[in-house]
């Protein structure tokens, strides 16, 4: 089964060709970064307009790249909730008129379905994936140039090797999904495949929004999850106490720590609480920017695993734990989380099924916005019995629950 598979949430233009919801026929992403680098964050009205720029080479492009034609796909799937408006518009609008027009089934996908699913996504990759930056999507899609994500791809790839070598295997049912983006932070519980109960949430801002948020009070470059991890590499993570927020339950709360670190940087300078984040980051050493980033970057992962050891302790037959979402990248809550939950959370406990539980990081390419990720979640609709959307009343929904 042959799914075209189209993403346009935020600010990646991405299109894909999944085989039988594993296997990566091609897999193409175009990155707004740049343009909003410059802003320090996405402008949705400047998002919506690139989409349109991108998208109809984007997908002529996966569908080159994986040497076929639209008479080999068999279903289209694209992203519909949650998201940028006028982002989630553009690739809907393309993959309802591509499902009309070439009279396929349409296979609506919410995102964070998608980046559960990334977990899902085989090592038997047959094409490379190709992340251009976006600016200059016709000369680079002429060039095929190739970049990886990042530079921290490699080193990361390596500090996880023996997380990596779970991906060999698939997860396993029930299972525990840490949803970890730069709009959501939940825990979901899953007892089969496209069974989806949120047993977790945050009550204010997401995790990866709280990073954003202190790398612009530390003055680091958007977007701000891989900024704080370069920092942080040469920092000191007990140089400042910040605290856990005290909440109960698998809920999560994060708007308060962000104003911890604002607060610690303000002591640190001896300014008073009035002196706005904007005029912080010019007064500290490159060594105060390293230990606040270091520093942040523990408690943020601890409150994390915090909550996941509590989700599987009540949820003692959980079998695996996923995690999903742009933060998954995160070299230290990936060591934290084989750490504390593979080596020894159930043992401890004297339950001898610890060494049960698994845990599935998606590959370093999957863990940000990709259109395969939708593929593979679509897949597993259609497997599970799920009908196809009608093409001409698909809508948008800028926010929705998974379910
Ligand atoms: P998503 O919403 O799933 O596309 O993920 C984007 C979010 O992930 C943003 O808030 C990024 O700052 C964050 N992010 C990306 N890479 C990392 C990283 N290595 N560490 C922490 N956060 C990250
Ligand atoms: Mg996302």
């Amino acid at each position: 089964m042959k799914i075209l598979a189209i993403e346009s949430s935020c600010d990646e233009t991405a299109a894909a060709v999944v085989e039988d919801g594993r296997r990566i026929l091609s897999n193409v992403v175009i990155s707004q970064i740049d343009i909003f680098k410059e802003y320090g964050g996405v402008i949705p009205e400047v998002a919506a307009r690139s989409h349109l720029e991108a998208i109809l080479p984007v997908i002529h492009k996966a569908l080159k790249d994986a040497s076929l034609t639209k008479d080999d796909i068999d279903y289209i799937a694209v992203t519909h909730t949650p998201g940028l408006l006028g982002s989630l518009l553009i690739g809907t609008l393309t993959a309802r008129t591509l499902a009309i027009l070439w009279k396929k089934p349409l296979y609506a996908v919410h995102h964070l379905k998608s980046h559960i699913y990334a977990n899902w996504l085989g090592s038997e990759t047959s094409a490379k994936t190709i992340f251009v930056q976006h600016g200059c999507v016709a000369s680079h899609l002429k060039n095929r140039s190739e970049h990886s994500p990042s530079s921290q791809a490699t080193a990361l790839r390596k500090n996880v090797s023996a997380g990596v070598s779970q991906l060999a295997n698939l997860p396993e049912f029930p299972l525990l999904a840490l949803v970890v983006s730069g709009g959501h932070t939940q825990i979901i519980y899953m007892r089969a495949h496209n069974q989806f109960e949120i047993i977790g949430t945050t009550r204010d801002d997401a995790v990866g929004e709280c990073f954003d948020k202190v790398a612009k009070i530390l003055g680091l470059p958007y977007p701000g999850g891989p900024s704080i991890a370069e920092c942080a590499k040469n920092g000191d993570e007990v140089r400042y106490k910040l605290p856990h927020p005290k909440v109960d339950g698998l809920d999560f709360s994060f708007s308060g720590l962000k104003t911890a670190v604002l607060r610690a940087v303000q002591a640190e300078l001896d300014l008073p609480i009035s002196t706005p984040s904007y005029e912080l980051a010019g007064k500290l050493t490159e060594q105060e920017k390293a230990d606040f980033a270091a520093s942040f970057q523990e408690t943020a992962c601890d409150i994390l695993i915090e909550k996941l050891k509590i989700a599987l302790e009540d949820h003692p037959e959980a079998r695996s734990v996923v995690f999903a979402g742009g933060v998954s990248a995160n070299a230290v809550l990936r060591e934290k989380a084989l750490k504390t939950l593979m080596n020894g959370l159930r043992r401890e406990k004297g339950d001898s099924r610890g060494e049960d539980v698994k845990l599935f990081f998606p590959d370093l390419r999957f863990a940000g916005d990709n259109a395969a990720m939708v593929g593979a979640a679509a897949y597993y609709e259609v497997m599970s019995g799920v009908e196809p959307t009608d093409p001409y009343e698909l809508n948008i929904a800028p926010r929705k629950e998974i379910s």
